[in-house]
């Protein structure tokens, strides 16, 4: 995967990639991360790159200029496999599509993103609509400038990528992975401040282990999130209705998933009476 960032600051986003899980994946080869810096692309004999917004308002907006020609550069760098196809144009906004894991692993899928950052109050709307494919918010709030999302989007994207997590950090088991939040974890010692470790996960039994955490991971969720806990609960139900014969093939999650609902919907019940 080859990242391009385009952007105002690019130490800030260079520096902030270039550590740890990230750096070990750039330093071999998995992913490169390569930053543009608009300013140098600016005809403005003082590298201008912002102006007054016409009919008024607080603050400045990124010229067309700069951010298309900067943009154009690129584009005709980065070769595509297929060569009818340009690459993803992401604009860091908070009017996007909201990023999440599911948009994360859409992305993953791409061999080459350019990232688009925006500062002070944005970008002159012309040039959005000429290059961007794709808005993108990190949430319903204002940041300063699109480098921050920029590099969260990065790091999730990455750890997407085969070779980027060393095998004994998989991201196969995480938090949203399959819908719902992961189970506890723990480590040594087996008793901290008088806090043991949950038996089952000193037992060995993998079947066992496996079942504790899909409950824990549907408590969890049930507590914490609500509204995702009520979405995979009724993505199962609709997978064992459509899709019965392979339901009960697969030992997957979902056979665990039914089997702590079962067992959680018995003793809610006992509770009640
Ligand atoms: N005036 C703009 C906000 C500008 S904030 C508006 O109201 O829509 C300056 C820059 O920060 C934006 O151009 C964008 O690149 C980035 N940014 C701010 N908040 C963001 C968010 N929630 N998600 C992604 N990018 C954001």
């Amino acid at each position: 995967m080859n990242y391009h960032i385009l952007t105002l600051f690019p130490e800030m986003v260079l520096d902030g990639l270039n550590t740890s899980i990230l750096k070990r994946a750039i330093d071999s080869g998995v992913i490169s991360v390569n930053a543009i810096n608009i300013r140098d692309y600016s005809t403005d004999k003082h590298k201008k790159v912002d102006d007054y917004p016409y009919g008024g308002g607080a603050g400045m907006l990124m010229q067309a200029q700069p951010v298309f020609d900067a943009y154009e550069d690129l584009i005709n760098k980065i070769s595509m496999d297929d060569s009818s196809k340009r690459a993803r144009v992401l604009y860091m906004s908070p009017q996007g599509r909201r990023f999440d894991q599911g948009f994360a692993e859409e992305l993953a899928k791409e061999d080459e993103l350019v990232f688009l950052c925006g500062h002070y109050e944005g970008i002159d709307q012309r040039v959005i609509d000429e290059i961007v494919t794709d808005e993108v918010s990190l949430g319903d709030f204002v940041l300063t400038g699109g480098e921050l999302p920029a590099m969260v989007m990065i790091d999730c994207i990455s750890r997407l990528i085969p070779g980027v997590l060393g095998s004994d950090e998989s991201a196969d088991d995480e938090s949203f992975s399959d819908g719902l939040l992961e189970y506890p974890q723990y480590t040594r010692p087996e008793v901290w401040h008088d806090k043991k470790v949950p038996d089952v996960l000193l037992s060995g039994n993998h079947k066992e282990i496996a079942i504790w955490r899909t409950g824990a991971s549907l408590e969890n969720t049930k507590n914490k999130r609500p509204e995702l806990y009520d979405i995979a609960i009724n993505e199962l139900e609709q997978f064992k209705t459509d899709n019965p014969k392979k339901f009960k093939k697969a030992r997957t999650l979902a056979e665990d998933y039914l089997r702590m609902l079962e067992t959680k919907n018995t003793d809610d019940e006992e509770q009640a009476e």
